[in-house]
């Protein structure tokens, strides 16, 4: 608390992220980073970037990797916005189209910085409840609303919702309508191609995950050029070089490499159903997870100790202490030898 800070900023309630510890290795399975390194061709890019040109500011409209996102999505170039992590296009959208005068709506368990956005923006919100399987359900999404967020799969349960259902809800509301589909490539549909048919939807996307380039910042959105253009004058209102010329570089190097990104997705989704089946065998229950992650609680033990004694065994997970998952561990695929570790040290404890 200080007597500096502004009535807003003594509001805040701002978003924790999961543990980045420096001290030592641990295997790392609590913030959904991809267990295998970027498309190695990424390598090359930056070896040879012309370091003279970081002399001069990016290109504010990252043109060519929106032209490479466009060609990749088969979109227009004025469909594509890109940003410092799709956290700053979340945000961005947050203060571009849901300050209304009726409330935003999301899921009561979702992504826990969508409110932390609406106590910076001010924005009037209300949460819709997942049923007691931890689905999405879609009546309440047609009542009058300021705007509808939705992450496809939801995190942190891992669900994904068809796009019957993102249909329906688009059908229902004039307002805008986000799917954040950080985790998408994991075997979920991705609602890009609803785009041309549905002026209020926004698709937002990130190269954290799926393309293992989390500490790059680079995530975009994707929908109707209107909102695309609102999302610029937000954007060139508040900084208008959020992305550098070697992510930008570096980025359409991962794109264009279309076989690893396949391989990496396709093996992460091959560890995730053998660990959901070892997990199931040492009596939890496991959420079905259409991304890199699983959502467990077991069947006795508590959520807390099991982070507590992972963590002394050099493995981390994530422990919500939110209202309904405070009993789950939501754990990231790591490697094969990551989730052999993990099953390992689970039957040591328990
Ligand atoms: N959306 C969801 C649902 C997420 O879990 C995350 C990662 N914490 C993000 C967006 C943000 O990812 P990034 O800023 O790294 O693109």
């Amino acid at each position: 608390m200080s007597q500096y800070w502004t009535d807003i900023v003594h509001q805040l309630n701002p978003y924790v992220p999961g543990e980045q510890p420096q001290d030592m290795q641990y295997i790392k399975l609590n913030t959904n980073e991809n267990p295998y390194p970027p498309s190695p061709s990424i390598l090359k890019v930056v070896e040879s970037f012309p370091i003279d040109t970081l002399r001069r500011y990016p290109d504010p409209e990252s043109t060519d990797l929106a032209n490479s996102l466009a060609s990749y999505h088969g979109l227009k170039t004025n469909q594509v916005f890109i940003g410092n992590g799709s956290d700053e296009v979340l945000a961005h959208s947050f203060q571009a189209f849901f300050k209304q005068s009726k409330p935003l709506l999301f899921p009561d368990i979702s992504y826990s910085f969508y409110p932390v956005y609406c106590g910076l923006y001010q924005i009037d919100y209300k949460t819709i409840p997942l049923d007691d399987d931890f689905c999405v359900t879609l009546e309440q999404y047609a009542q009058p609303n300021g705007g509808v967020i939705i992450p496809n799969p939801n995190a942190p349960t891992g669900i994904a919702l068809g796009l019957d259902a993102i249909e329906t809800i688009l059908k229902n509301t004039n307002s805008v309508v986000i799917i954040d589909e950080a985790y998408v490539d994991y075997d979920a549909e991705s609602a890009i191609r609803l785009i041309n048919q549905y002026p209020n939807l926004l698709v937002i996307q990130t190269f954290s995950k799926s393309r293992s380039l989390a500490g790059l910042r680079l995530g975009y959105a994707l929908g109707n050029a209107d909102l695309i253009e609102g999302l610029n004058r937000v954007k060139n209102s508040f900084n208008s070089y959020p992305i550098d010329s070697i992510a930008s570089a570096v980025a359409i190097a991962s794109i264009e490499d279309e076989a690893y990104f396949q391989q990496c997705r396709e093996q992460v989704i091959a560890s995730r159903d053998w660990l959901n089946q070892a997990l199931v065998e040492l009596a939890f229950k496991v959420l079905p997870s259409s991304s890199n992650f699983l959502l467990a609680e077991h069947q006795s033990a508590l959520a807390q100790t099991l982070y507590t004694e992972l963590r002394k065994l050099g493995i981390l997970v994530r422990h919500f202490k939110t209202k309904r998952i405070d009993n789950y561990l939501r754990i990231s695929i790591g490697t094969d030898k990551e989730c052999r570790a993990l099953i390992t040290a689970l039957k040591s404890i328990l």
